[in-house]
């Protein structure tokens, strides 16, 4: 099962999460078929927003990530729950494309820059909560980066990584959010900036290691590890919640639904088709 390892260092100046979630991505990646291209943009997406998740205070509270550029890939989306469970699609699972002089995956190709990412979250009360950005360069790390600082006023270095085999497999995956808080000093930025020069790219990190903790602690003397969660890629789709949710419709758009002889709705976060009869509304129509 994929993990996020949360800790801290400098004393408690630094808070650091790493998710190792090769597992979690390789599960998305069959159930959408996706190739490498389209694994990575929503491979790095998932994985933030795995975070993201097990960040959130209470038991049902969710956090819905949406990114559109306008790039070939469409809308990207990713909805984690506090306890770790993750899923997401994207508009177009078949997209390999590499950048031609560093042969890596064109995910802000791919992406585009023109729009935004947005993130909602329900945090079981009255209102939902959404805040967006544009996109900074549509690789996702960078924009999550910019998103945590701009609109929760989180100073971060976010970085994030998906490696696709050549028989498009997941070879590693996940994200290391280092997450400098409030009452850091002059002296701990200085050690995070010149960190951040030095970092290697957290998909060759985790490809290469499982020693997570070691790692961290070649970055942070200090390191002291809090907490490890379970993440895994899993959808809570029934056929009793898609009902619920024709129910929403206005009345004349379910009527014109039952014109037809059954009504066939498909998950887009885990591929699932239900399929509905007059039987199931027979209840309702009373
Ligand atoms: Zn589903």
């Amino acid at each position: 099962m994929s993990k996020i390892y949360i800790g801290t260092a400098r004393n408690d100046k630094v808070r650091i999460y790493l998710a190792e979630t090769k597992q979690l991505v390789e599960d998305a990646r069959k159930t959408h078929d996706l190739y490498p291209t389209s694994a990575a943009a929503l491979g790095r997406t998932l994985s933030v927003a795995a975070v993201m998740g097990v960040m959130l205070k209470g038991e049902r509270e969710t956090v819905t990530v949406s990114i559109n550029g306008g790039g070939a890939i469409g809308t990207i989306m990713a909805v984690a729950k506090s306890n770790g469970d993750v899923k997401g699609f994207c508009g177009d699972n078949e997209l390999y494309l590499k950048y031609n002089d560093s042969n890596k995956l064109a995910v802000g190709m791919v992406v585009g820059t023109d729009g935004y990412l947005s993130v909602t979250k329900d945090l079981q009360m009255k209102n939902k909560y959404t805040s967006q950005v544009a996109l900074r360069t549509g690789e996702i790390g960078d924009d999550f980066a910019y998103y945590f600082m701009v609109s929760e006023q989180r100073p971060t270095i976010t970085s994030v990584g998906v490696l696709v085999d050549t028989d498009y497999s997941i070879k590693s995956a996940g994200c290391l959010i280092i997450e400098v808080m409030p009452d850091a000093l002059e002296e701990d930025i200085v050690y995070l900036e010149d960190m951040a020069k030095k970092l290697e790219p957290i998909s060759n990190v985790l490809e290469k290691r499982d020693d997570y903790e070691n790692y961290l602690k070649e970055l942070f003397p200090d390191y002291k590890m809090l907490e490890i969660r379970n993440t895994r890629y899993i959808c809570d789709c029934s056929k009793k919640r898609f009902f619920e949710g024709i129910m929403t419709l206005p009345k004349k758009d379910i009527k014109e639904l039952l014109l037809k002889d059954k009504i066939e709705v498909r998950c887009e976060f885990c591929d699932k088709t239900y399929t509905f009869t007059h039987d199931d509304f027979e209840e309702c129509l009373k």
